[in-house]
This record gives C-alpha cells, sequence and structure tokens, in this order.
C-alpha cells in the first residue's frame, strides 16, 4: 500500500492518469469543510492492495468567456474571485457564490455549493447550463440542463419520488437527479472530473449593504424572527440576508467588530430599491429601531464574513481537532426549533458560535472545543441531526457530506438512494477509481 501524490498541469497529464483506472482522490483549492485535508493520510481508509493517489487539479490551463447570452463559460482552475473580477470587467457578476472565493467553480458543482446570495438567486446548480466532464477512460463529455436525467437503474423513479420531501432544500440529504447536469453536481468527484461549466451570470447592478444589532438569540428571538419573517416576500431585492452572532465577534480584529455583545444580520440589498425596503421594510420593524440599522462597505462586509468562517476553521486546525459544525437547514415552521435547539446546545460548557444564511433559515453553529470536549460535542451534534431527521430538514445543506459527515448521513439514506448510488457507480465508475471512500460508495 502507498499513495502518491500528483499535480496536473494539464488536460493530457489528467487524461493519462484516468486511464490508468487507479483509486484516486481529486481536489481542487482544498476549502472543504468536511474533508479534513491536514489529516488525509490518516482518515482515507487506503485500499490495501493498491496505490492509491492524492490528485491536485488547481494547477489546471484556465480560460474564460462570457456568452452572447451573458452566460460564464470557464474551464480548468477558476476560483470564484477570479470569474467575479473577470464578469465585473464585463458589467457582469455571479448570481450565487460560496463565502469562500478561493474555492474552484469546478469543484463548486462537485459539492453543489451554495452561498450568500442564493436567499435572491435560488441554488447555484440550478443556475448550470451546461458542463462538461471527464470520464472512468478521460473521455470529455457534456450535460446539458435542459435534458432529464437519464439511467438505466430501476432505482431512478422511487429516488426522485423521494427527493420531492426535500424539493425547497438547498441541497438535500442526497443529490437531486433530476436534470442531466446533476450526474456532477452534488456528486463530490465520485462520477468523474468537472472540466468545462456554462453557467448563468446578472448585470452587476449597484448594491447597499446594511446591518442590523439585535440582543443575542440566546436570550430572545423576537428581533430574529421578525426579521426573518419581513425579508421573505422582498427576494427580488434583497439577495442575501446573513447572521453573525455576538460570539462570533472574538474572531475578528477589535477594530472589525461589530455592536456591543449583539448579534448582527446583514443584507444585501439593490441600491435603486434601498429606499423602498429600508421604509417598507426596515422602518416598520417593532423589535429593531431604524436608529440600529448601518450601512456598511461591501469589501468590509466580504472581509468580516468570510474572516469568522476562515478563523474557526484555523482555530480548530490548530487545536487539532476535527470541525464540529452543522450545515442545516430546515423548513420556515421549524426555524423556530431550530434555533431553541441551540440555545440548549450552548449550554454544555464549550465555546461555540453561530452564523450564516439566516433568511434561508439555514445557520451554522460551530463548537470550537479542546479535544477532551469533542466527544459531548459530538453526542449533541447527533442529537441534532435525529431532531433534522424528524423535521425532515436538510442536515448538510451546501457543505457536503466528504468523510466527515458520512456517519450522521447514514440515517438519511435508504434502499432508494443506496441502490441509485451503487448502480451510478457501477455505471460511470466501473474501476471505483473516483473517491471510493466517497457516499456513494456505501455497502448496501
Ligand atoms: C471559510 C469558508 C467558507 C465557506 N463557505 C461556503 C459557502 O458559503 N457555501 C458553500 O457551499 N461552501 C462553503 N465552504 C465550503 C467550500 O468552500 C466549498 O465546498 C467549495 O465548493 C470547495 O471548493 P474547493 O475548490 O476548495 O474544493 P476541494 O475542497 O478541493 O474539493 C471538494 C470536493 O470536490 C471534489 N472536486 C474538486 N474538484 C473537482 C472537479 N474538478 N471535479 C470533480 N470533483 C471535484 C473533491 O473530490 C472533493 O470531494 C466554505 C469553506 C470555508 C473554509
Amino acid at each position: 500500500m502507498a499513495f502518491t501524490t500528483k499535480t496536473f498541469y494539464s488536460l493530457e497529464d489528467l487524461t493519462s492518469h484516468l486511464r490508468l483506472h487507479q483509486p484516486s482522490f481529486y481536489y481542487s483549492s482544498q476549502t472543504s469543510t468536511v474533508i479534513p485535508y491536514d489529516k488525509l493520510n490518516s482518515l482515507l481508509p487506503w485500499p490495501l492492495d493498491q496505490d492509491y493517489f492524492l490528485c491536485d487539479l488547481s494547477k489546471l490551463p484556465n480560460h474564460m468567456e462570457v456568452k452572447e447570452n451573458g452566460n460564464l463559460l470557464l474551464r480548468g482552475a477558476v476560483s470564484w474571485e477570479e470569474a467575479k473580477k473577470f464578469l465585473r470587467s464585463k458589467g457582469r457578476t455571479l448570481k450565487t457564490s460560496p463565502t469562500e472565493q478561493l474555492a474552484l467553480i469546478t469543484a463548486g458543482i462537485a459539492t453543489s455549493c451554495t452561498g450568500e446570495r442564493c436567499f435572491g438567486f435560488g441554488t447555484m446548480r440550478s443556475q448550470v447550463v451546461s458542463l462538461k466532464y471527464l470520464n472512468f477512460n478521460g473521455e470529455e463529455n457534456e450535460l446539458k440542463r435542459e435534458d432529464d436525467f437519464k439511467t438505466t437503474s430501476p432505482f431512478l423513479a422511487p429516488y426522485q419520488n423521494d427527493f420531492k420531501t426535500y424539493k425547497t432544500f438547498k441541497n438535500a440529504p442526497y443529490p437531486r437527479f433530476e436534470k442531466a447536469t446533476d450526474l456532477m453536481i452534488g456528486t463530490e468527484g465520485q462520477m468523474g472530473i468537472v472540466s468545462e461549466v456554462e453557467i448563468e451570470t446578472v448585470e452587476n447592478y449597484p448594491v447597499t449593504y446594511v446591518f442590523m444589532l439585535l440582543p443575542r438569540w440566546e436570550e430572545t428571538l423576537e428581533a430574529h424572527m421578525e426579521i426573518y419573517h419581513a425579508v421573505q416576500s422582498h427576494r427580488d431585492v434583497i439577495m442575501s440576508c446573513e447572521l453573525l452572532d455576538s460570539n462570533c465577534m472574538n474572531y475578528l480584529k477589535p477594530d472589525e467588530k461589530l455592536g456591543d455583545n449583539q448579534d448582527v444580520i446583514f443584507l444585501e440589498v439593490k441600491s435603486d430599491r434601498f429606499e423602498d425596503i429600508y421604509g417598507d421594510v426596515l422602518c416598520n420593524l417593532k423589535h429593531v429601531s431604524p436608529e440600529a440599522v448601518f450601512e456598511i462597505a461591501e469589501n468590509k462586509f466580504h472581509h468580516v464574513r468570510a474572516g469568522v468562517p476562515r478563523a474557526i476553521f484555523e482555530e480548530n486546525s490548530k487545536m487539532g481537532v476535527v470541525k464540529v459544525g452543522t450545515d442545516c437547514q430546515v423548513v420556515a415552521e421549524k426555524f423556530p426549533e431550530l434555533l431553541k435547539f441551540y440555545r440548549e446546545a450552548s449550554k454544555i460548557g464549550v465555546r461555540y458560535c453561530l452564523f450564516g444564511h439566516f433568511g434561508d433559515a439555514h445557520l451554522h453553529y460551530n463548537y470550537m472545543p479542546t479535544k477532551d470536549e469533542t466527544a459531548k460535542c459530538l453526542d449533541m451534534i447527533q442529537a441534532l441531526y435525529n431532531k433534522v431527521y424528524e423535521w425532515k430538514g436538510s442536515p448538510f445543506a451546501e457543505h457536503g457530506i466528504g468523510l466527515i459527515k458520512q456517519k450522521y448521513i447514514k440515517k438519511f439514506h435508504g434502499p432508494n438512494q443506496l441502490g441509485l448510488f451503487h448502480d451510478l457507480k457501477k455505471e460511470h465508475d466501473p474501476y471505483n477509481q473516483f473517491f471510493p471512500q466517497g457516499f456513494m460508495g456505501q455497502i448496501i
């Protein structure tokens, strides 16, 4: 048994490697929070009788162009940050992108990533018009959104029927498999390598960012829930609605901190409609005074918003613990219950913070445990997943399953899901060369 790291500088090199049919894990920017990259050697169960490859796709040559219809066509290693910069030079921008802008777009297809602007523009996976991928023989195939998902597996129909329960979520506990493009979306590199993407964009119109200071969610939920309900019918004007709780401020530098032991909710609003939102929505809130609403520069918002999860990520690595955090989305009726659960979770005596995509009832609750405290945090997280299962919520709405979440997802996968995963693996990965330890390789 041995593992080898390979970096690909051309598609030809990658194609040659694929033709060897060797078990491999392909990665891009390594920002996934569900793949513990620093512990990969010890955590990936290596196939005992074969060599195993860790394959870096982040150096593949890239290309971007804006098509006549305004869609962005990209190939190779393009980050969300590079794509935004390129698009802005053409007067356009992306609809939805993850908070971590250094991640690659092709990888974002694999993780079915979402982000702040999902509130206004819906999911990234629905914005993918077409894509190309390299299959197990290194051949490049194209998939189009306008085509239905096809397979000979008898499990597809019952799988799609089960999926209806989760249709409204950003990502369900299992991939959508409705459109042809879904073969690569959310399958975490287990069906092939995404090489090209055509994705919808929008005009880069001016936006205004504001934040509101609120009492801590641990003490009262009135103001939070009032804002949550107030923004729902304005998704055409409000593009994002994000939360950083008071505990998150401990991860920012003193001059970056907002509020005084208060929670913060941010809104991204189309500038030409800001007056309407201010007058009709913000000034009518009973639990938030207009004096507690402040404008913030776009770059400062992004810096602060991305700074918190990055700092948590780094702190967990420093402490030598695997991230103990959540990625749950629930329906509106269950949102207060989710928040109340987190309130109970906050009482076990371990440092924590709460942040995320508040307007979509999709939050990341993170513990920052020492090694000794990890077990009790994991018990609490398991209890949460049991609840999310009962509530018919989505346990992992954007960060995926990777390696870290596999034990928790098992409960959500029944015979229809496992049957289809098995058949798709056989059809598209006959040599089991794509991330054999992924969730689709679960034993039936
Ligand atoms: C601070 C921070 C904030 C984040 N915010 C968000 C957020 O708002 N929304 C969100 O969705 N995620 C978020 N994430 C998670 C992460 O950024 C996303 O999952 C992202 O899509 C991963 O991209 P990557 O290039 O780092 O992929 P990697 O971590 O390198 O790989 C992730 C997965 O994709 C597969 N993969 C990579 N490239 C390809 C390819 N070309 N073809 C097929 N499979 C491939 C890998 O095998 C692996 O399973 C955040 C992470 C951090 C650290």
